[in-house]
């Protein structure tokens, strides 16, 4: 697809509302963005979309949904640090960053090739402080320089709330957030992860309507968690068993 193609007329339509203005650089970043998606992902399986609509509607706009809680976690913050857990090709991860250049952000995937497309787009969109990591999540979290290292954590479409809050919780700092996109139905999820809150130090802060649902034609929630105590050093558990045997 060619660059004059690529539509970003919902994008602005979202930052404005979140009062927001797309910068020059921040729209030839996206656009970059868009064409690298979209022929990366004819040859590697970067996301399950492949139409540019979906990716701006689904992948892009819902992803600045979380801006706000960005800017809470970061209020107190001289450099920021946030990580994107299981990213992907980058989301929500590099649209936030590219409304919000300051932020420290590593983007951590279990699967090589997709890191290599993180390493590119970090290259070609020129992202400064901006760190892809192949690795697990059970495992960089045992890392000295990750764990309790991070002011926000994030991970979209990776795994049900209990697995993804003993993959996020053990890198943020006490008083730290976690965010979660989520599907519209979140009652039983959030009951069956109150053990997992309870064991890894985490409260339930906000639990709230995804913003732009007109946007993004889809509705959705945003579990937020709040750290308040340092998770138990056992945590996460070796490789797998987050998913395998969720703490519930
Ligand atoms: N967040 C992206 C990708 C979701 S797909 C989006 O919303 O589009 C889930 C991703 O999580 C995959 O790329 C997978 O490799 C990664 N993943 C799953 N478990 C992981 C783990 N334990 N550590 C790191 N990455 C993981």
């Amino acid at each position: 697809m060619s660059r004059s193609t690529i539509d970003l007329t919902l994008l602005r339509t979202a930052a404005a509302r979140l009062g927001e203005e797309l910068t020059p650089e921040a729209e030839r970043a996206f656009r970059r963005y868009a064409e690298l998606l979209l022929e990366w992902n004819q040859r590697i399986n970067l996301t399950g979309l492949d139409d540019w609509s979906e990716i701006q509607r689904r992948l892009l706009v819902e992803s600045l949904g979380l801006l706000p809680w960005v800017d809470r976690a970061c209020a107190q913050s001289q450099r920021c640090r946030v990580i994107d857990v299981g990213t992907g090709a980058g989301i929500p991860g590099i649209p936030l960053k590219l409304l919000r250049p300051k932020i420290s952000l590593t983007l951590l995937d279990a699967t090589a090739k997709k890191v290599h497309f993180l390493e590119l787009v970090v290259r070609e969109l020129a992202l400064l402080d901006t760190t892809p990591i192949h690795d697990r999540a059970e495992a960089l979290a045992h890392n000295p320089e990750h764990r309790g290292q991070y002011d926000l954590a994030t991970a979209r479409a990776v795994a049900h709330l209990a697995t993804a809050l003993e993959l996020t919780l053990p890198f943020l700092r006490v008083d730290g957030l976690a965010v979660f996109p989520k599907g519209p139905a979140i009652e039983l999820e959030l009951r069956d992860s109150r053990r997992a809150l309870e064991i890894l130090g985490g409260e339930i802060e906000a639990v709230e309507p995804m913003p732009l649902t007109d946007l993004v034609g889809a509705t959705g929630t945003i579990v937020v968690v709040r750290v308040v105590r340092p998770a138990p050093s056992q945590y996460p558990r070796r490789v797998g068993l987050p998913a395998k045997r969720p703490l519930r």
